[in-house]
């Protein structure tokens, strides 16, 4: 990395690392944030995910961006339970899919594997925005760093607004009514809590920014 506006291998693992780093560190915080909507298991279930995801990569560092992710993806999809592994699982798979055979992404790549990581979790989750899910944090995210590259801001800049989106789009699933996932089950008792799904897709996008903050431009 470090050619302007452009993740590499060694930036897409960095980030990958500093998601896994903060997952940990909100761990009891994501959990309690469960307790109170789902079951208790949400900070839990993603430290033990990234944490296989973090031995994969001492393990076999991958060769490419595509083969990155993918990994990233397919450790999450196996380790992860409950809802959250296969939505983070098709995120990263997707994300590695769209990445092809590039050998680092610039922004604009990044960005379109972003989206076609989210729209994987769209199908495999089937949320809508409101829904007080993930897709509550990442989508704004998405559509921030859209905007942002078209409106010709660098990709640290970009990635600063989409961060800043996920975090509001993360505030925002507070007042909202649960549809989808167990959170459903408590109708209006979803309501005044904060998604915990929303709260780890926000760390991710405030990771990929922190991962990438030194890029040029
Ligand atoms: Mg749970």
């Amino acid at each position: 990395m470090d050619t302007a506006g452009t993740a590499d291998t060694a930036a897409l693992a960095r980030w990958v690392r500093e998601f896994a780093r903060v997952v940990a560190a909100e761990k009891q915080r994501l959990t309690e944030l469960d307790a109170a909507i789902g079951d208790a298991d949400h900070g839990i279930n993603m430290d033990r995910g990234m944490t296989a995801v973090r031995d994969a990569l001492d393990a076999s560092p991958p060769a490419g961006p595509a083969a990155l992710l993918k990994q990233v993806g397919m450790t999450l999809v196996s380790r992860v339970g409950g809802a959250s592994g296969p939505l983070y699982g098709t995120f990263f798979l997707r994300m590695g899919t769209a990445a092809g055979d590039a050998p680092e992404l610039d922004a604009a790549a990044l960005a379109s594997a972003i989206r076609a990581g989210l729209d994987g979790v769209v199908q495999r989750g089937k949320a809508e925005a409101g829904d007080k899910t993930m897709f509550d944090a990442l989508a704004p995210a998405a559509d921030a760093l859209d905007e942002a590259l078209a409106s010709g801001a660098g990709l640290a800049d970009a990635l600063r607004r989409a961060a800043t989106a996920a975090e509001a789009g993360r505030d925002a699933t507070a007042p909202m009514l649960a549809r989808k996932g167990r959170a459903s089950y408590l109708g209006q008792r979803s309501v005044g809590h904060q998604d915990p799904g929303a709260t780890s897709a926000a760390l991710l996008i405030t990771a990929l920014m922190t991962a990438l903050a030194d890029t040029q431009g």
